[in-house]
């Protein structure tokens, strides 16, 4: 008989396995925190002090912790802030307005995380998985599937780190202050749901247990997870809805968004309707105009028939181009057209900035694969 090893000895795979990461305060709300320090064998008023540090003032280091006795700091900023993200690489555009950042997780996953600094505001668009299974053929994330949900503090940390990035300067003409938190970076949230709902508790609770976000700033897009939308809405959040829709018929979302062979468009948008009923927020529809694939004058009129009446913005995405897609962006004037039949129809809609193609940090265009040299260099281009 031959035996098998249990572990695989390649050193590659080895490294490659995920598993998910150490626990992190971010991961517990106060009360939760209060409790793991008195197992710790502090008192319960040291969780409130390094919350304050991680969320109130962006502070991880412990030797800027001065509140707390020298001789627990290093103990307790290891067992409640493990490092979950190594930055590996940081690019920057639009004159630093947009900045994309590469992580490591601690298990060798790669995540994607993009600030954008606006006059008004700063946004930053987060990942909620390590790749992505919803297979969406013209989105770079999709095409490697998944590797693993992200854990919530990974999820948080991602806003925090980057709100930290806004609080130095770095983004010049925006406000120091992060504002915005959009889920729309690598994965499916409500593939992840209980920790994206934790991670959107943390945001928006008040420092010092969590970032005091405006429940109102957190767009949450999906694919269409009819059963996860109607669990969000039943959460007492009212966080924006953003459904990914790209095809008003359900012979050509089969193909773009995979998942309609589950859902079908009529039952994502019952279910987008009530939660815009339930929540009272306008549900934003994204769709990617793809050259000659959905872009066609009907179908915009079809889709205009869809919303017409409905609590609802439709935010149309130029396609941004991926690797190996074989497809396109629509044509401007193309693209006006379908803007023109929509208005007319009665429905509000806009036409998304392509912020950080250059960077490939743009919808669609986050992969954290291929050119990683697996260093800590920080290219800032
Ligand atoms: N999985 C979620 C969130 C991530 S994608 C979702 O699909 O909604 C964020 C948005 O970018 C989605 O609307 C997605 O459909 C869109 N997108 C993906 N690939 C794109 C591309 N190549 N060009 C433009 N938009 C794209």
């Amino acid at each position: 008989m031959t035996s098998l090893p249990l572990i695989s000895v390649d050193p590659d795979a080895r490294g490659r396995r995920p598993s998910m990461p150490p626990r992190h305060l971010a991961d517990l709300d106060l009360s939760g925190r209060q409790a793991l320090v008195t197992e710790l064998g502090e008192p319960a008023f040291r969780a409130k002090q390094v919350s304050s540090h991680y969320f109130g003032r962006l502070v991880r280091d412990p030797e800027r912790m001065t509140d707390l006795p020298a001789a627990t700091r290093e103990r307790l900023a290891g067992e409640l802030l493990p490092t979950l993200l190594t930055p590996v690489r940081e690019l920057a555009c639009d004159d630093g307005a947009t900045r994309k950042a590469l992580w490591r997780l601690h298990d060798g996953s790669l995540v994607e995380s993009v600030l954008m600094g606006y006059p008004d505001r700063v946004t930053v668009c987060i990942s909620s998985q390590a790749g992505c299974g919803m297979a969406c053929p013209f989105c770079a994330t999709g095409q490697a599937g998944l590797t693993r949900n992200l854990s919530t503090a990974e999820i948080v940390d991602q806003a925090v780190y980057l709100a930290g990035v806004a609080a130095s300067g770095a983004v010049s003409g925006s406000p120091p202050r992060l504002s915005h938190v959009v889920f729309m970076g690598m994965g499916e949230p409500l593939a992840n749901y209980s920790r994206v709902v934790a991670a959107i508790r943390r945001l928006v609770a008040p420092a010092p247990e969590g970032l005091g976000l405006s429940q109102r700033h957190i767009t949450v897009s999906t694919v269409g997870l009819v059963p996860a939308i109607r669990r969000l809405a039943s959460e007492d959040l009212s966080v924006t809805l953003a459904l990914s829709l790209h095809a008003p018929d359900d012979e050509l979302r089969d193909e773009l968004v995979p998942v309609n062979q589950r859902w079908k468009v009529s039952e994502v948008l019952d279910a987008a309707w009530d939660y815009a009923a339930t929540t009272g927020r306008r549900v934003s529809i994204e769709y990617a105009m793809i050259k000659d694939v959905n872009d066609q004058p009907w179908r915009a009129d079809l889709l205009g028939r869809l919303l017409a009446g409905k609590l609802a913005h439709v935010n149309l995405i130029p396609l941004n181009p991926t690797p190996g897609s074989r497809w396109d962006a629509s044509p401007k004037p193309v693209e006006r057209e379908f803007v023109r039949r929509l208005r007319d129809a009665g429905v509000s809609t806009t036409v998304r900035d392509t912020r950080g193609r250059e960077i490939d940090g743009a919808c669609g265009q986050l992969a954290a694969a291929g050119d990683t040299d697996g260093d800590s260099r920080a290219a800032t281009a």
